[in-house]
Order: C-alpha cells, then structure tokens, then sequence
C-alpha cells in the first residue's frame, strides 16, 4: 500500500514529517519544485510531497497543487491519495479554530463560467472524494464538510455566494485542484483539514490565518498519525 500526501505549505507538514522521520528524497522532482519525502510505516509506504518554494515563499494555490500532484501520481503510483492542511470555515456552521474535518466532496467557489450545464458543472468541478471518508471521519470522531477551494486567501461577495448556494464549508486553496487530478486517475483522495481562520468571524483572514497555523499544524499531525494507524491496521 502506498499513501502519498500532497500538502502546501512546509509549516503544515513539518510537525507530521518530525513525526515520521521521513526522509528528503533529493532531487525526487527535479527540474519541478516539489520535494518528496518517504518512510516505511508497518510495510506501507508513506510519501509526503509538498509543492516547493518560487519567489521565496512556499506554492500556494491550484496550479502549483495540480503540478505536484500529477507528477507525484505519475512518478510514485500511490494507491490513496491525502490532501492535509489548513482552511477557513465558516462559524454558522458550528466550526472552530483547530477543528478537523475530513472531506465529503470538493468543488471550486469562483470559476465563473457562462454557459450551458456542461460548462457549469465544470466550473464548479464536485469531483469524488474517497469512498471511505464517512467511515472513518465517524470512526476517529471528526468532522465532515465539503472542500470548496479558490485561488485567494480572501472572500468576495461572489465567492461566497456559491459557497452557500453550493453547500462549501472548508475553503481551501488546493482542494479542487488535487482532486481534479485524482479524477484523471481514478484514484481516490482522502482530504484532512484544519482550521486555521473562520470566514464569517468579522476578523482579518490572514491575521487569523497566521496566529493559528502553528495550532492547525499540529492538530493535523496529530489527526494524520491516527489516520494513518487506522489505514494501515485495516490492510
Ligand atoms: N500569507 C500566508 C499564505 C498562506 S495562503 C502566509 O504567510 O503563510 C493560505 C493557505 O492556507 C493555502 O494553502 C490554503 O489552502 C489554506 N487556507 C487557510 N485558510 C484559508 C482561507 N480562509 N481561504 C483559502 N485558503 C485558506
């Protein structure tokens, strides 16, 4: 069995990778950004990819998700998927800061495209997420909401209206986009988040952002360790 995490941001990984002690594989991606890491876990493998760094900070966002995670699909030919990290939720929904929740679907809040369905239903992406995640979300008493991922850290009026009208409650940056791939492939992705910032706080998002990374990170690490556990023993 192989997993293989795709996660953003280093401060996202970094408590999971201490963990772990997995291993840098150098040059893994090259001439791409991402860096991969590996361990063994009970016989399973476990592959931890982050996006990489450009312009001195790490790649956030769909492009650099969709880049890392067709080439980690097409170089490492995992069996599962997992998308780990933060997002912002919403406080009507009952979520907290540091609250985990496991995807029950993905699907992108603003590509407004005109159009007949065909194109909407594009736009919009709701792609399957993992067959498993209610099962084990009810198992390890988490969480479940839907992904729904856009290319900025803040929340137009626009945004959010197809949020609500769409039923999004994890808003994310990569989601989608990872997903998207995955579909390609036919190959299931799991998603576990973190909430670092609530949307509908009246706060600035990325001050919220900021001051609960720290916080969300290790709720993750600690939510992923027993995901893991769980994934591995069902085998
Ligand atoms: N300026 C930030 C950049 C992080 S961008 C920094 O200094 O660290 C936010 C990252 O966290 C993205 O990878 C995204 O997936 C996630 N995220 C957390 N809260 C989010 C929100 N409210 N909206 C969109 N993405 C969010």
């Amino acid at each position: 069995m192989k997993i293989c995490y795709i996660v953003a941001m280093r401060a996202e990984a970094t408590p999971f990778i201490e963990h772990y002690g997995v291993e840098l594989l150098a040059g893994f991606f090259a001439p791409l950004p991402c860096q991969c890491y590996h361990t063994q876990v009970n016989g399973s493998d476990l592959y931890v990819v982050l996006n990489g760094e450009q312009h001195g900070s790490d790649l956030v966002g769909c492009e650099a998700a969709s880049v890392a995670t067709l080439a980690a699909i097409q170089k490492i030919q995992p069996d599962l998927v997992i998308n780990s990290g933060t997002c912002g939720a919403f406080r009507s929904n009952g979520a907290n800061i540091g609250d985990i929740y496991l995807g029950s679907g993905v699907m992108f809040h603003d590509r407004r495209v005109p159009g007949d369905d065909a194109w909407g239903t594009q736009a919009l992406g709701n792609y399957p997420v993992w067959e498993g995640t209610s099962a084990l979300a009810q198992k390890l008493g988490f969480k479940l909401g839907k992904v729904t991922t856009g290319s900025s850290l803040d929340m137009q009026p626009c945004d959010e209206q197809i949020i609500r009208e769409n039923h999004g409650e994890l808003k994310d940056m990569e989601g989608a986009a990872i997903a998207f791939v995955c579909s390609l492939f036919h190959l299931p992705i799991l998603f576990v988040k973190s909430v670092t910032d609530l949307c509908d706080s009246g706060a600035a998002t990325y001050d919220e952002f900021s001051k609960n990374l720290a916080l969300a990170s290790e709720n993750l690490r600690q939510a992923n360790v027993r995901i893991i556990d769980t994934l591995i023993r069902a085998l």
